[in-house]
């Protein structure tokens, strides 16, 4: 579609693009009556100007927002972790429940769509420790890469020794997701990047015009890599040799924090930056 539109539709279609994706999330999140992360949401309005003006311009490319994979966030959990449900044509992925299944449970009822898969970019405790309530009721198959397996299984006495409290046995793997492996989600596609370095199989998902990058990319940070399996050489690698590899409008979905995009991190983020302190790879 995107090639039929003339170069300033083009400007204008993906500012309205960027304005929908990131309203909804604003939704998403006040619908849950969760505190916004810290900056970046509130400044959203500043583009519905753009929306409302070039909104009832008729057009033969104006395809309408059904053609959009809309992002929801639920921050859920002690470490405030970025829950994602990913909706296209009323099917819906859901990715790193890490804690209060209940209430992402709730979410997905009210939005009225058809759970495909759970996936988790990771499996530290805090993206998995809601696999099985919303698995429960959903009956739908949890999906990691293979090289977090033993991560997984080894959950409990992992957070015993490092974080110092209990948590319940881990979510059993129904499924192996591998790099360059596709995601069907409606009439949309969802590309699996392994990208290793936080942990051994942490996984980013990349749609149409953004990417979910667990705790490998942040807005202005990248993951830790002191944790057992973590080796920053390789997750600068990964970051540098495949989410820099995106485009530069790219919206990142990070697993903490607030959205950002690919161009900003490439330019600015103090570790991975144009000017930032880790240059390897
Ligand atoms: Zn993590
Ligand atoms: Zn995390």
């Amino acid at each position: 579609m995107h090639l039929l539109v003339p170069k300033v539709g083009k400007m204008y279609l993906s500012s309205l693009f960027y304005c929908l994706n990131r309203k909804t999330s604003l939704v998403s999140n006040n619908q849950q009556g969760d505190p916004l992360p810290q900056g970046g949401r509130r400044d959203d309005h500043s583009l519905w100007p753009v929306a409302i003006l070039i909104l009832p311009i008729p057009s033969p490319w104006w395809s309408g927002p059904t053609d959009l994979s809309k992002i929801h966030t639920l921050v859920v959990g002690q470490l405030q972790t970025n829950c994602y449900v990913v909706e296209s044509n009323s099917h819906a992925l859901i990715v790193d429940p890490g804690d209060e299944p209940e209430r992402i449970l709730r979410f997905v009822k009210d939005l009225n769509v058809t759970i495909t898969c759970i996936v988790a970019t990771h499996t530290h405790f805090d993206h998995v420790l809601g696999v099985d309530g919303v698995r429960i009721v959903t009956k739908t198959p949890f999906l990691i890469h293979r090289d977090d397996l033993s991560m997984l299984e080894s959950m409990q006495s992992r957070v015993r020794q490092f974080m110092g409290f209990e948590v319940p046995p881990p979510p059993k793997v129904d499924g192996y997701l591998k790099d360059g492996e596709l995601l069907k989600l409606g009439d949309k596609t969802i590309r699996v990047l392994h990208t290793p370095g936080h942990s051994p199989g942490s996984i980013s998902l990349s749609g149409e015009g953004y990417v979910l990058t667990g705790d490998a990319l942040f807005n202005q940070s990248i993951g830790r890599t002191d944790l057992p399996g973590g080796d920053l050489q390789t997750l600068v690698q990964s970051i540098k040799e495949r989410l820099f590899k995106l485009g530069d409008e790219t919206i990142v979905y990070p697993g903490h924090g607030p959205e950002t995009t690919i161009g900003d991190e490439k330019l600015a983020n103090p570790f991975v930056g144009k000017a930032g302190r880790l240059q390897i790879g």
